[in-house]
């Protein structure tokens, strides 16, 4: 199963969402497109350390929030979810994003991918 997917399964591991998936992958740096056999054994070890520290520091910022703060809170947090066309805080590359159906996430070409640009079939459908 592509990673980014497997993150999101809650069968397989509760409670990381799309806006956390897109983080730890970023982090990592691992493309949101790379499936978990692709991953080397020691990449496994970096994705690992990222969940744990995307996820520690997550729930650091939201302790003494109150609920209503709490959406703000997550979001001032984010590197690449939700940043769509401003730069990435690493690398200063534009972040991305692929749309599917129902869904989107957002990446960094420079910081995850080499630089490959992933499709996005919404863009593709307008070129077309
Ligand atoms: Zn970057």
């Amino acid at each position: 199963a592509r990673i980014k997917n497997a993150l999101v399964d809650q069968s397989l591991l509760g409670g990381v969402g799309n806006a956390y998936s897109d983080e730890i992958l970023h982090t990592a740096k691992i493309s949101p497109f790379a499936t978990g056999r692709s991953i080397p054994e020691g990449q496994l070890r970096v994705l690992y350390d990222a969940m744990r520290t995307v996820l520690t520091d997550a729930v650091e910022r939201s302790v003494g929030q109150d609920a209503a703060r709490l959406k703000g809170e997550k979001r001032s947090g984010m590197r690449v979810h939700a940043r769509t066309g401003l730069p990435c805080p690493v690398c200063g590359d534009t972040v991305r994003e692929v749309a599917f159906a129902e869904k989107s996430f957002q990446y960094c070409a420079t910081c995850q991918t080499g630089g490959k640009v992933l499709a996005d079939r919404r863009m593709s459908r307008l070129l077309k």
